[in-house]
């Protein structure tokens, strides 16, 4: 091995360790502000953080929901610090779902399997890691870096980062930009490597749906049972088709795709393009249109009684300016909803998901 090769190996199995030991806490977000593992991997990142010579600062927003920061100097006093973070917090697994236990960070076929792999213990660990090289290489970056790790990304951020930004922005001081996962990645375009760059992001609609009717016996005929009023309007919605449409940006990127492949852009038809795109192909084709997912329902309590009310989740993404158009379909169903909408801010601080508050809505 060389001199160079060296500290790049060392890098790289610090990488593998870290991002196994961080996907074996358990850290589910489940929402509503409980309580999980953050603060053990808030602690974990702490530890790393000490060993390149930093001194973190540990900060919980609520009982257990621990961020955590450190601050590296750069030679430039003048030049504005760069926030490198991540978030700590996984979505939920079900165990049963999954070939491999999701938190025993197993080692096969050349890949870590585990909740948390690729969102995002993963960069996670490219960043302890990196922060670690850098420290043992004596190398001092030009400006200072903010190393960031939130609580809270996965549900709304209001333990996390919404919560820092307002509590301690202290922690912030002198930053002017900051990057953390997602926003663009590589892939490969007909044998060319192409760079996607992240313009915009989608809006975030959340509805609950409520129908209503006459509680009754399970024997009696019922012309206003509220369960089949939810099931035909949850039927609609998930079956919607929302029309394609292309903010300037995505028009540009297909227009572009169609100069590196040869593949002629066809606006009403953009899946040749799309495939072409080959693994990003199903998250470019989420930006070209609203969503609606139904996610969960809830109704009865007895096999025999029907109830008097039925109640359906729906999760909408909307294009940038859509938000009230994509509202206002949702209503256009004959069912009560309560709702609430945000579109995504461009602060630099938060992540994707904005801050859902719900309020009581009924349609006349
Ligand atoms: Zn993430």
């Amino acid at each position: 091995m060389t001199g160079s090769e060296q500290p790049a190996a060392r890098a790289e199995q610090d990488v593998i360790r870290f991002c196994r030991d961080l996907i074996r806490i358990d850290t589910q977000n489940w929402g509503g502000g409980r309580s999980n593992g953050e603060r053990d991997a808030a602690e974990y990142c702490a530890e790393v953080m000490r060993e390149a010579g930093l001194e973190p600062t540990i900060v919980e927003s609520a009982p257990g929901r621990a961020s955590v920061f450190a601050r590296m100097r750069g030679s430039d006093p003048d030049a504005g610090a760069l926030v490198v973070h991540g978030h700590l917090d996984v979505v939920p697994a079900q165990a049963e779902d999954w070939q491999e236990n999701p938190f025993a960070a197993e080692l096969r076929d050349g890949l870590i399997w585990g909740r948390g792999a690729v969102d995002m213990k993963n960069m996670d660990a490219m960043i302890l890691a990196s922060m670690l090289r850098m420290s043992r290489e004596g190398h001092q970056p030009q400006r200072d870096l903010i190393f960031a790790f939130f609580a809270d990304e996965e549900d709304n951020g209001r333990f996390g980062a919404a919560w820092m930004v307002e509590n301690r922005p202290e922690l912030f001081e002198g930053a002017t930009e900051a990057v953390s996962e997602v926003g663009g990645f590589s892939t490969d375009v007909a044998g060319t490597r192409a760079y996607l760059i992240q313009t915009g992001e989608k809006g975030l609609h959340w509805t609950r749906m409520i129908a209503e009717g006459t509680a009754g016996h399970g024997s009696a005929v019922q012309r206003d049972n509220p369960v089949v009023t939810l099931a035909h309007a949850v039927a609609a919605i998930g079956g919607y088709e929302w029309p394609i449409e292309y903010t300037k940006t995505t028009r540009s990127l297909f227009e572009q795709l169609a100069e590196l492949t040869g593949i002629p852009f066809d606006e009403k038809n953009p899946q040749p393009l799309l495939d072409a795109l080959g693994s990003a192909a199903k998250f470019v084709g989420a930006t070209l249109q609203n969503t609606s997912n139904p996610t969960q329902l809830e109704a009865g309590y007895k096999h025999n009684v029907v109830p008097g009310e039925a109640s359906a989740l729906v999760d909408a993404r909307t294009l940038p300016d859509q938000d009230a158009k994509v509202a206002a379909v949702l209503r256009s169903w004959p069912v009560r909803r309560s709702d609430s909408s945000f579109s995504t801010k461009a602060d630099p601080w938060s992540c994707p998901s904005p801050a859902p508050s719900w309020s009581r809505w009924s349609a006349p």
